[in-house]
């Protein structure tokens, strides 16, 4: 019997949800089609996770070369191309465009270039071309949010334009404290931009363990970066040189470009959600439900348009379970506890499981283990950054409930540590595992004694 519809499976965003969701229905059998407007590959790959943390990598190369001459190194004259960076940089996500473009072509999904409008439960236009399909899903992410403050819309860049500047800015005002904004003020930093964080709460990343919110705020200022806390602005004005950004007690900072990193939001505009009976929430989020089904039966929504937690790898595991689930006979959908998450900032940043205060109020009492060292490279290098390591324990059942960490490769660290926490490990199988010595991961292992 042939189907009603031109498709089994029409995706709106080729991002990194959305390619998950159609190439593995498609690998199923399924006959997919995938809508995009933009570049295939979406935030992440195009203007996100990718482009910046190979900005990361090139700013990390500073901090070395300060650190190389703790041990003979003498590397004068360092000289750097922001110019032959970028184009690198560009060079590379082309690439990856490219994959992602062939991704689909061999799972024998069909890319339609263009901006997809919902018009109905089962269909979707683009341009004056209709497309039908039994099942939609909306994959179209997130776009950069700004709040309403006179001249900054005007005047300040996103994260989108600070991975495309022709130049490195001399100095830069980052607005916002959360993840974009720090990695950003890392990122300049570690080129030699004069960087201000201006932020409202008293310490920088709302959300994170407090211990690493106050230890990140330390290693920030050692760094040299300029924190402003407790701070909002008023006022951004254009001036011959730069711009006067004025905060609310009537301080003026004067930096030659201004950075918004207040936050995104889901990218619902145009996409026709409201005719087709689709409810968002008050923030502008597809609203669904565990299994990524929105207020319409044959409509779903996975990633950052939905709000839930807005991470690449929420995304795919997203849109994978719905492809799972509607094309290859496997009824499942996606946990959202200890979802491991990094900061890319230098030093990094990552953690699982609960906060301090999350971990009291849902388990009461807890043992807190912590460690902060001079890591071993620095005792050479002379650099006077410390590590900050945290464990989290549940007193009654001795699982490990939180794992924080700030300082080199915590992200890479982190993962290993996600694993033993999504397992349900106890301390004393923390305890039980013999350490890797000298790193700074064997510190994991190796914390005896709880915090008094
Ligand atoms: P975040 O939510 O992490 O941080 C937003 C920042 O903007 C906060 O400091 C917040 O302050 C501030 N802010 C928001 N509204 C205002 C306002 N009206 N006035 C002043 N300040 C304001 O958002 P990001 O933009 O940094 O990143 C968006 C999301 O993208 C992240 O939450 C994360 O999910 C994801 N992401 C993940 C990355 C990773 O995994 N490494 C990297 C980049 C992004 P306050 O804290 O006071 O509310």
């Amino acid at each position: 019997m042939t189907s009603q519809f031109d498709f089994d499976l029409i995706v709106i965003g080729a991002g990194s949800g959305g390619v998950r969701a159609g190439r593995i229905a498609a690998g199923y059998g399924a006959r997919v089609a995938v809508i995009e407007g933009d570049r295939p590959g979406g935030t992440c790959v195009i203007r996100g996770c990718v482009p910046k943390k190979l900005l990361v990598y090139g700013a990390s190369f500073a901090g070395e070369a300060e650190d190389a001459a703790g041990f003979g190194w003498q590397l004068d004259g360092l000289r750097h191309s922001w110019a032959q960076l970028i184009a690198a940089k560009d060079k590379e996500i082309d690439r990856l465009e490219g994959i992602y473009r062939n991704l689909l072509k061999n799972a024998g999904a069909t890319l339609i270039e263009g901006w997809g409008k919902i018009t109905g439960p089962h269909s979707v236009l683009v341009g004056t071309d209709s497309y039908t399909a039994e099942r939609i899903l909306i994959a179209t992410g997130g776009h950069p949010a700004m709040p309403a403050i006179p001249g900054l819309a005007e005047n300040a860049i996103t994260s989108n334009e600070a991975l495309d500047l022709k130049q490195r800015p001399n100095h830069i005002l980052v607005y916002g404290s959360g993840y974009i904004a720090l990695e950003f003020a890392g990122i300049f930093a570690g080129f030699g931009s004069q960087v201000d964080l201006v932020y409202r709460a008293d310490l920088p990343l709302r959300g994170f363990d407090d211990d690493v919110r106050r230890h990140i705020a330390e290693a920030l200022t050692d760094r040299g970066i300029n924190l402003v806390s407790g701070r909002t602005i008023s006022e951004v004005k254009q001036t011959d040189t730069g711009y006067e950004v004025v905060l609310d007690n009537g301080r003026v900072l004067t930096p030659d470009k201004v950075m918004a990193a207040t936050g995104r939001s889901p990218n619902i505009e145009g996409l026709g959600l409201q005719e087709a009976g689709i409810k968002t929430n008050e923030r502008g989020a597809v609203m669904v439900d565990e299994w990524s089904q929105t207020s319409t039966a044959s409509i779903y929504a996975v990633g950052d348009v939905t709000d839930r937690i807005n991470l690449t790898p929420v995304a795919i595991a997203e849109g994978h379970a719905f492809a799972d689930t509607h094309f290859g006979g496997i009824a499942r959908h996606i946990g959202y506890d200890n979802v491991p998450s990094a900061v890319f900032s230098q030093p990094n940043i990552a953690s699982v499981g609960l906060t301090e205060p999350q971990a009291i109020s849902e388990y009461g009492k807890i043992d807190v283990f912590e460690s902060r060292f001079r890591a071993m490279k620095n005792t050479l290098s002379g650099r006077p950054e410390k590590t900050y390591m945290k464990l989290i324990v549940a007193k009654d059942s001795q699982k490990v409930i939180g794992v924080h960490m700030v300082g080199p490769d915590a992200a890479e660290i982190m993962q290993g540590m996600a694993i033993a926490v999504k397992m349900g490990a106890k301390k004393s199988d923390f305890d039980a595992v013999i350490g890797i010595h000298p790193s700074a991961a064997e510190e994991f292992v190796t914390m005896r004694t709880p915090r008094p």
